[in-house]
C-alpha cells in the first residue's frame, strides 16, 4: 500500500482545483533528528511535501501558506511574474530529493516576489540547505545556510517574534547553530549563551539542552581550529 495519499487544493491565483501527494502520518519513520532540527526519514520525507504548487500557473506556497487570503496587490504580482512565465509543470505526485529541491526553488521564488517576511524565507532557505546536505552537496548546502542565517538574524532583529510557545528562543538558538555549522565558533557561542541565559529558557528544556550541548561542541572546534 502506498505511504502516500491525495489531498485537494483550490488555487487562490487562478481558481484550479487539483489534488496533490502528502505522506500519511502512519507512513512518517523518522531516523535521526540532527541539531538543526533536520529529520533524516526511513520512509518517504514528509518535509518534499510541505510546499504545494499549483500545475496550472505556478503559484508555490508553503501549505499553510497556499490556503490563505491573498491580496489583490499580491494576486496582481504573482501573476505578472510568476504566471507569466510558467511553463505546465506538475509536481503533485510522488517527489525524490530533486524534485523537492526544484518546488522549494519555485517556493523561493514565489515568496521573493511577494517579498514575504523574513522568518518564512529562513524557514524555506533552511529547507534547501538540509536538502542538499542529504544529497552531499557541499557547496550548495553551505551557501543555503548562510542565506538562512542571515534571514534568521533579519526576522530575529526586525520582525518582533510571537513568543508564546518559545518560537523566539528556537531562532536564537538556531542562528547559534547555523553560525557553527559555517565555523563561527565564537559567533556561534554567544548565541547559544543568549538561549542558555534567555528568560523564557525553563518553557523550552529541549533548547536548552542542545545549546549547552552546543555550546560545548563549538568550544572544542574552536580550540582545534586556533
Ligand atoms: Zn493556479
Amino acid at each position: 500500500m502506498s505511504d502516500l495519499f491525495d489531498r485537494s487544493y483550490t488555487c487562490s491565483i487562478c481558481g484550479n482545483e487539483f489534488t496533490s501527494k502528502q505522506v500519511k502520518t502512519s507512513a512518517v519513520r523518522a531516523k535521526e533528528r540532527k541539531k538543526d532540527f533536520h529529520t533524516i526519514f526511513s520512509g518517504e520525507n514528509p518535509t518534499h511535501y510541505g510546499v504545494i504548487c499549483c500545475p496550472n500557473c505556478g503559484f508555490t506556497q508553503f501549505e499553510n501558506d497556499f490556503k490563505k487570503e491573498l491580496s489583490a496587490k499580491c494576486k496582481t504580482t504573482i501573476q505578472n511574474t510568476v504566471t507569466k512565465n510558467w511553463k505546465s509543470q506538475d509536481f503533485t505526485g510522488q517527489r525524490d530529493l530533486q524534485t523537492a529541491i526544484k518546488i522549494h526553488l519555485i517556493a523561493l521564488v514565489n515568496y521573493t516576489v511577494m517579498q514575504a517576511n523574513q522568518a518564512t524565507m529562513a524557514k524555506l532557505l533552511l529547507r534547501l540547505a538540509w536538502f542538499y546536505d542529504e544529497m552531499g552537496n557541499e557547496i550548495d548546502n553551505k551557501k543555503y545556510t548562510q542565506l538562512a542565517l542571515d534571514a534568521f538574524i533579519k526576522s530575529y532583529e526586525v520582525e518582533k517574534q510571537d513568543d508564546e510557545e518559545g518560537k523566539e528562543l528556537e531562532v536564537i538558538y538556531l542562528i547559534g547553530e547555523l553560525n557553527r555549522q559555517l565555523g563561527n565558533y565564537k559567533e556561534a557561542i554567544r548565541w547559544y549563551e543568549m538561549v542558555v541565559r534567555h528568560e523564557f529558557a525553563f518553557k523550552n528544556r529541549l533548547i536548552k539542552t542542545y545549546a549547552k550541548d552546543q555550546w560545548a561542541l563549538a568550544a572544542e572546534q574552536y580550540n582545534a581550529s586556533k
